[in-house]
């Protein structure tokens, strides 16, 4: 379908000017259009001329963003919101009503769980988790109101991994959709529709952005699903700002350098971190032991940025390393250009009781690293310190 490469694509898709003959792409900071007489108007509203009316439902520095975007990750159409959190919601409210059943990933975002929980909840759509990996378990989950399967591939913080492909296979058997957030990989390192899955969704303030500047997410599929979505977005207002569009879109260009390289950190990382007597164990994608290395391997292009590892003092261990490094930001965020610390128990995870943790692999010895563009030497010696 695209002729040309990926890089080329991610620096040269979307670009327009203004008429000014402008390099880089201008930022169309306007919340609303002009027409030039009343008849344009008039075709404006009836959709008979395409065209801009109001940024709530289109802006050129939007539509940028949603092309070069759409073409990464081989999609026909994409909807931005506001966040990452603004496209899962608008993907579900679009597409789901009241009786319909989600099966979903227990490995997600927090978040995405909490809002699968209560707001979705509030609305009459029931929810069924699984395991990422057990593919059974997701078979065995569907009922006759079963419309839509969300899920994360790899999961965060332990990288396990479900296969998409075979996945896939289930739902469109039973014309189920399948939804894949794919924040912590990015279409730079896996396409999820080139596998199967109907629907992707962004969070574009991870590793799209990439430097942590602003809030940004994305909705990708067919024409049909996509124009659902974003009627939604149009009339409820979860649309992306064209400032947080321009950066964002200027994120795409380096997307793929960028994601090799936070890879081949985290992969040096990982394999010292193995090597370590105070180490108990190392969760990584990249390293051979991981029990999803070879699927991995088959349907990702790379293992991504995200490492962890479990200490063998507990909390107390994992805490102290936390504090006594330097470089190392302490926040819960990720996909970003600087490196982030996290120790999951008390945080990302700590909603969930002593028995959910240990089912999700959570201990309290465990630390999560967002491995981030830093010199590889600089971070090992830091972490040294506190080990
Ligand atoms: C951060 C994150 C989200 C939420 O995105 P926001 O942009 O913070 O709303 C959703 N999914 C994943 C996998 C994330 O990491």
């Amino acid at each position: 379908m695209n002729p040309l490469n990926f890089n080329t694509r991610a620096i040269r898709e979307g670009y327009r000017t203004t008429g000014e003959q402008e390099h880089s792409e201008a930022i169309f900071l306007t919340s609303s259009f002009v027409f030039n007489s009343a008849e344009q108007a008039a075709k404006r509203f009836s959709k008979e001329e395409p065209g801009n009316i109001y940024a709530r439902f289109t802006n050129p520095s939007v539509d940028a963003f949603e092309q070069k975007l759409a073409s990464l990750e081989g999609a026909q159409a994409c909807v931005a919101t506001s966040s990452g959190m603004a496209a899962i919601f608008a993907t579900l409210m679009a597409l789901l009503k009241t009786g319909d059943h989600i099966v979903a990933s227990r490995n997600m975002f927090g978040t995405s769980i909490v809002l699968l929980n209560t707001i979705i909840a509030k609305f009459g759509i029931s929810v069924s988790f699984v395991d990422l990996s057990d593919l059974d378990a997701w078979e065995h989950s569907i009922n006759s109101n079963t419309k839509l399967f969300l899920l994360e591939t790899p999961s965060n913080p332990l990288g396990q991994v479900v296969d998409i492909v075979a996945l896939s296979n289930i739902t469109k058997a039973r014309h189920i959709l399948l939804a894949v957030d794919n924040a912590i990989l990015t279409p730079a390192l896996q396409q999820p529709l080139a596998l199967g899955a109907d629907i992707v969704i962004h969070s574009a303030t991870k590793y799209i952005d990439g430097q942590g500047r602003c809030l940004a997410g994305a909705v990708l599929g067919n024409e049909a699903i996509i124009e659902q979505v974003h009627g939604f977005v149009r009339t409820t207002g979860p649309s992306l700002s064209a400032f947080n569009a321009w950066i964002v879109f200027k994120g795409l260009d380096t997307l793929s350098l960028r994601m090799n390289a936070h890879c081949a950190n985290a992969l040096i990382l990982a394999t010292w971190l193995d090597k370590q007597p105070t180490v108990k164990k190392v969760h990584y994608l990249g390293l051979k032991s991981h029990p999803h290395h070879l699927l991995a391997k088959k349907q990702q292009s790379g293992f991504g940025g995200i490492v962890s590892f479990e200490l063998q003092g507990g909390q107390t261990a994992a805490f102290k390393l936390i504090n006594a490094t330097e470089i190392f930001s302490i926040t819960a965020n990720l996909g970003d250009t600087k490196s982030t610390i996290t120790h999951p128990a008390s945080t990302t995870h700590s909603r969930l009781n002593d028995d959910e943790k240990l089912d999700a692999g959570i201990t309290n010895g465990l630390i999560r690293i967002s491995v981030g563009l830093e010199a590889v030497n600089d971070l090992i010696n830091d972490i040294n310190k506190g080990l």
